[in-house]
């Protein structure tokens, strides 16, 4: 939770008054205030930021070029096929998307649109574009972006030599489509953000994860995004950096420039562009209450959260960046309940080593001190796409619905084993365990577990320093069929962490990083509680430790019912722990057991939402 960017001055307290027009100059020639102007979206990250709008241009990609060799032509033309196919995708949903949008639109303009998407559409289907790009990698033994470029170039030229208007404006169309690929190419290889001024807002039409994960936060200061939905993984990068952020705001783009004067409003989910002396003093006063609120939450670093009725919850943090573990310890966290390892694989063409994940690792066990860190395996796929590894597994790398989390693992086992040893490794510096992503079924523990123990003979055989004892091996639960389940992977696993992100997106069919069902996306639905009840049954009765990491698990209107539903352990970002350990501090366990029963027993999430609020407002 954060504040940022005070020392901007907004352009409406530059130039306001009658008293700023010095001697000699008109009062017209005063600096004409630019009106203040909002534009709604998501509030995902909380917070206010002030500061300079650095917009990132989708179109704007740096385009590497290299020489390939020979062997790696076939690869390379699959790398461009690839792109071609997801940015069709992409030009196709635009299409329905542009149809919604455009309904009030006058026909012409709507029809114009149409046909221009269409036109992108036909582009990508077998033309001299795609044709003469592929033969290039060929014969010029180029990367795919180069050629690409190469032969927009040429393109252009023959085009502007015929002297047709027509084809003159189809440059344009085509350098669109160009760009489009390129980017998708770009985001294959390494994806480069370029460093931008302190106190920059970062303004874009999409931020991925890795993308976020890129971002300074001593330079950075917020981030506004059109596309995107709350609980998506940049949503939950953006937290974990502390950067107030809106995503899910439609307009944005079209709204905004590089140098616009911008404040970021993570609570309420609005971006104002020219902030009126108004809203910077509304601003000021909301952010004396949240350092006020700051300082109180410090004191609790050093409390155990206790129940009034006198039974200890353990609070761990999440980790999505090493960065975070000064925040961390000093929240008071007992442990790491799950350290999400994607960020040792983005921004990255090839895979981290064993020795490189194994010293990203090690830093983050020895910093908790003894606690205990849950490393969990790799759980790229769906928003996180794996995109250095489409060429060998195609667009179902980066579905939700496709080789994603321990289906990827499985799949390149060697990647799984690399991962084990470098946790194994760790684990002499402190205590770890290991958790699974994405399982579905017992198979896929049992498997991992024969992995884990390859891993172990191996580096037992080199004489590597691993724990004696191997860690514990524990099972995510964010799929329905894997909580449905949950009895029978209770008994191959050590611990259950229950993922309510996924399990409500799963469970609702409702894209988590989608801002058109954001609305939609309810961890409340009757439908995703009895599951979560289900799963944390199953473990007690199989008494294996379970605990919940997904974002409800930091959100204090939620702390009653979840420990109402047997959840002893919750894992969440650092700054919400404060917020939590005093919500426990003020419940009677008795009472809230009591809640949850009556909650339980409704069928419709509004008023589950009122028997909670009901209840938080009570005690
Ligand atoms: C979850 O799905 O709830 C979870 C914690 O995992 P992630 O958010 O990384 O998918
Ligand atoms: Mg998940």
């Amino acid at each position: 939770m954060s504040d940022r960017g005070d020392e901007f001055k907004p352009s409406a307290e530059r130039k306001t008054s009658k008293e700023m027009v010095r001697p000699g100059e008109r009062e017209d020639m005063v600096e004409q205030v630019p009106k203040e102007r909002i534009v709604d979206g998501l509030g995902v990250s909380p917070g206010i930021a002030i500061g300079i709008a650095q917009v990132r241009e989708s179109g704007a990609v740096n385009v590497p070029e290299y020489r390939i060799a020979a062997t790696k032509v076939t690869t390379e033309q699959t790398r461009l096929k690839d792109a071609v196919a997801r940015v069709r995708r992409q030009i196709a949903r635009l299409r329905v998307k542009a149809r919604r949008r455009t309904n009030n639109l006058p026909d012409a303009a709507s029809d114009e649109l149409g046909y221009l998407l269409d036109a992108y559409y036909h582009m990508l289907k077998d033309s001299r574009l795609v044709r003469g790009a592929t033969l290039r990698i060929a014969t010029e033994r180029i990367n795919a972006e180069a050629a690409v470029q190469a032969e927009i170039a040429v393109i252009a030229e023959t085009f502007q030599a015929m002297h047709d208007p027509y084809l003159a404006a189809r440059i344009e169309d085509i350098r669109q489509v160009g760009n489009r690929l390129v980017k998708h190419l770009t985001k294959a290889s390494v994806p480069q953000f370029k460093p931008v001024p302190k106190g920059s807002v970062i303004v874009a039409e999409e931020l991925t994860p890795a993308d976020t994960a890129q971002l300074d936060p001593d330079r950075v200061v917020g981030i506004a995004v059109q596309v995107g939905g709350s609980q998506s993984h940049t949503a939950i990068m953006a937290r974990a950096l502390g950067l107030p952020a809106v995503l899910g705001a439609p307009g944005l783009m079209a709204a905004v420039k590089t140098g616009d004067h911008i404040l970021v409003d993570g609570d309420l989910g609005q971006i104002v562009f020219n902030p009126s002396p108004a809203s910077l003093a509304v601003f000021r006063r909301r952010r004396s209450e949240r350092l006020r609120d700051k300082r109180r939450f410090k004191r609790l670093a050093k409390q155990a959260a206790v129940t009034r009725d006198g039974t200890e919850i353990i609070l761990q943090a999440n980790v999505e960046l090493p960065l975070e573990m000064d925040n961390i310890v000093a929240s008071g966290a007992q442990g790491i309940g799950l350290l999400r390892s994607e960020f040792m694989f983005m921004n990255r063409a090839a895979m981290p080593n064993e020795d490189e994940q194994y010293a990203a690792l090690r830093s983050v066990v020895e910093r908790a001190d003894g606690n205990p860190v849950t490393i969990r395996t790799l759980d790229f796929g769906g928003d996180r796409g794996a995109a250095g590894l489409v060429g060998e597994f195609g667009e179902s790398v980066t579905s939700p619905l496709g080789v994603r989390g321990i289906r990827l693992s499985l799949a390149r086992s060697e990647l799984l084993e690399t991962q084990f040893r470098a946790i194994l490794r760790a684990g002499a510096h402190g205590t770890v365990r290991i958790l699974l992503p994405m399982v579905t079924v017992v198979s896929e523990i049992r498997a991992a577990r024969e992995i884990l123990a390859r891993a172990a003979r191996r580096l037992h055989r080199r004489g590597a320093d691993i724990p004696t004892a191997l860690p514990p091996l524990g099972t995510m639960i964010e799929v329905p069929g894997a909580a449905l389940s949950a009895d029978a992977l209770a008994q191959v696993s050590d611990f259950f962490a229950v993922g309510s992100n996924d399990l409500t997106m799963y469970t609702l069919a409702i894209d988590r990083g989608d801002e058109w069902v954001a609305h939609l996306y309810n961890p409340l639905h009757p439908g995703v509680l009895r599951l979560i009840q289900f799963a944390a049954a199953s473990a007690l009765r199989a008494r294996i430790p379970v605990s919940i990491c997904g974002e409800i698990a930091g959100d204090p209107r939620f702390t009653a019912l979840l420990l109402g539903l047997g959840f002893r352990e919750l894992s969440m970002i650092a700054s919400s722990i404060p917020q939590v350990k005093q919500r426990i501090l003020d419940i009677d366990l008795v009472t809230a057991d009591r809640r949850t029963r009556l909650i339980m027993d409704q069928t419709d999430a509004t008023h589950i939402q009122s028997l909670l609020d009901e209840f938080n407002a009570l005690v």
